[in-house]
């Protein structure tokens, strides 16, 4: 098979060919750093983070941009209500973000650029539009995309632009299908910004939200790149309006392929910021959540697909990677010196990748690739059970683990999940009590680890922590 991606550009499966051979040019809208991120934007990233993570393991070189928008109608609201400069306002969310995304075992893209540090790229791109006599000063001086002068206006978005009413404008960053218009590249200061300004050929004032991912794209990928992603929502009109600018502006197509995630809602609904309906990364972790079950609760749902988020269904989570975690212990105690079921591992393995390998290339169907690593877990567990497994198949069927969760990135073969350090710790000195033929102390350190929700059981090779 090959890598496929359901493009929402063309509404279609499309096979993948990349600009340059080997290479992967990917963009992919990044957070608004004016809260902590809340885990349907992490839905968007996880997406993400899957789908760079197929390209590599597919042999691409990937070169990833998320650019940080650290400035907005949002962050500037917001940094003054709190009475704090815009800098040192997104700054807490911008560290916040990179310590969530380590918890989440988000790959790190190569680029990281931030909406503040590109401002003299956007005004160049604008600068463009005028001369190009896209874009316009409109009578509050602000900067203006006319989407008449772009006839392929509403190409992503499937928007019939007969009947549209001409030179209509809209200055906010986000509105919604029905409000179609001219929208703002470069916003005139007005006193609701503070201080927040930059000088211009048009005087002082900031960007409109949509330039700075032309700018930066272009800036890091050049005019034309491969793929560009973020949430179903960021379809219109964020993404509409880069294309418009950027093609305008370049004269060149801007993006071949288009990848939108399908939002993660809370009964019914998207969970957002604005509805006040989410739950932070953080929220969760301090429930007592590991970030390695929200990932696999967030990837084990099709991205496409409307992911539904309930505590229910994370607290599922916990068995299944229960279950995970057994299977590699078990797996890893077949040390036998012995070449038996060599045949069948090879086999099994084998068979295993193609299906993970034909689940992610057919549009990222990681529910596809996770059903096949059960299978492959059942049929190992089979085996175990049957003494069938020789130390070099174990050997075999661990590195297969360990190659398809380049991708997964939560199998943690070789991790020890989430163990608290003071509960490795206690179960350190409960051997070294025992050790020391303490076993008063040595019963009271594995009574105090049980109160815990954590066991300590004793293996050949010595103890291993297991959740309770
Ligand atoms: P923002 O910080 O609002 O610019 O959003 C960052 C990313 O999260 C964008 O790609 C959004 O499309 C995405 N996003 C926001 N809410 C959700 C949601 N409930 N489900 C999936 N993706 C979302
Ligand atoms: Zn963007």
């Amino acid at each position: 098979m090959s890598l496929k991606f359901y493009n929402t550009l063309t509404r279609s499966l499309e096979e993948f060919k990349p600009i340059q051979e080997g290479r992967v040019g990917l963009y992919t809208c990044g957070p608004t750093v004016y809260n902590y991120a809340h885990i349907g934007n992490f839905r968007a990233y996880i997406f993400e983070d899957i789908l760079r993570r197929t390209l590599k393991f597919c042999g691409y070189d990937v070169t990833q941009v998320m650019n940080l928008t650290d400035v907005d109608d949002k962050t500037i609201r917001d940094s003054r209500e709190k009475g704090m400069g815009l800098d040192s306002f997104t700054s807490v969310y911008k560290k916040a973000f990179f310590d969530d995304i380590e918890t989440l075992n988000i790959e790190k893209a190569e680029h990281y650029p931030e909406a503040t540090k590109h401002i003299q790229g956007m005004i160049k791109i604008i600068e463009s539009l005028i001369d190009k006599g896209v874009a316009y000063i409109g009578d509050d001086s602000s900067v203006y995309f006319s989407i008449e002068k772009f006839p392929s206006y509403g190409c992503l978005a499937h928007i019939d632009m007969s009947g549209q009413r001409a030179g209509a404008r809209v200055k906010s960053d986000e509105y919604g299908k029905e409000s179609v218009a001219d929208f703002a590249l470069w916003k005139h200061w007005v006193k609701e910004d503070g201080n927040v300004h930059w000088d211009s050929p048009w005087g002082r004032g900031r960007p409109g939200w949509h330039i700075e991912c032309s700018a930066m794209s272009i800036a890091l990928l050049g005019n034309h790149f491969d793929i560009h992603t973020g949430g179903i929502d960021n379809m219109f009109p964020h993404h509409e309006d880069e294309i418009a600018q950027s093609e305008a502006s370049t004269g060149e197509k801007f993006v071949n392929y288009w990848l939108h995630c399908a939002h993660l809602i809370v009964n019914g609904e998207k969970m957002s910021k604005s509805l006040g309906n989410f739950y932070t990364l953080r929220d969760l972790i301090k429930e007592g959540y590991t970030g390695r079950e929200i990932r696999w609760l967030i990837m084990s749902v099709h991205y496409r697909q409307h992911l539904n988020f309930t505590f229910d269904s994370l607290i599922g989570t916990r068995s299944v990677l229960k279950r995970i975690d057994a299977f590699f212990v078990r797996l890893k105690e077949k040390i036998k010196e012995s070449e038996q079921g060599m045949d069948d591992a090879k086999r099994l393995v084998e068979g295993t990748e193609a299906a993970v390998r034909n689940g992610l290339e057919d549009d990222l169907n990681t529910s596809a690739a996770l059903a096949a690593f059960f299978d492959f877990m059942k049929d190992v567990n089979r085996t175990m059970d049957a003494d069938e497994v020789g130390g070099a198949a174990a050997e075999l069927l661990l590195d297969f683990c360990r190659k398809i969760d380049a991708v997964f990135g939560a199998l943690n073969v070789d991790k020890e999940e989430d163990i608290p350090a003071d509960i490795i710790q206690m179960a350190e000195d409960r051997i070294q009590a025992r050790t020391n033929r303490d076993f008063a102390k040595a019963d009271k350190l594995r009574d105090e680890i049980t109160a815990r929700g954590w066991r300590v059981e004793d293996t050949a090779k010595g103890h291993r922590i297991v959740k309770a």
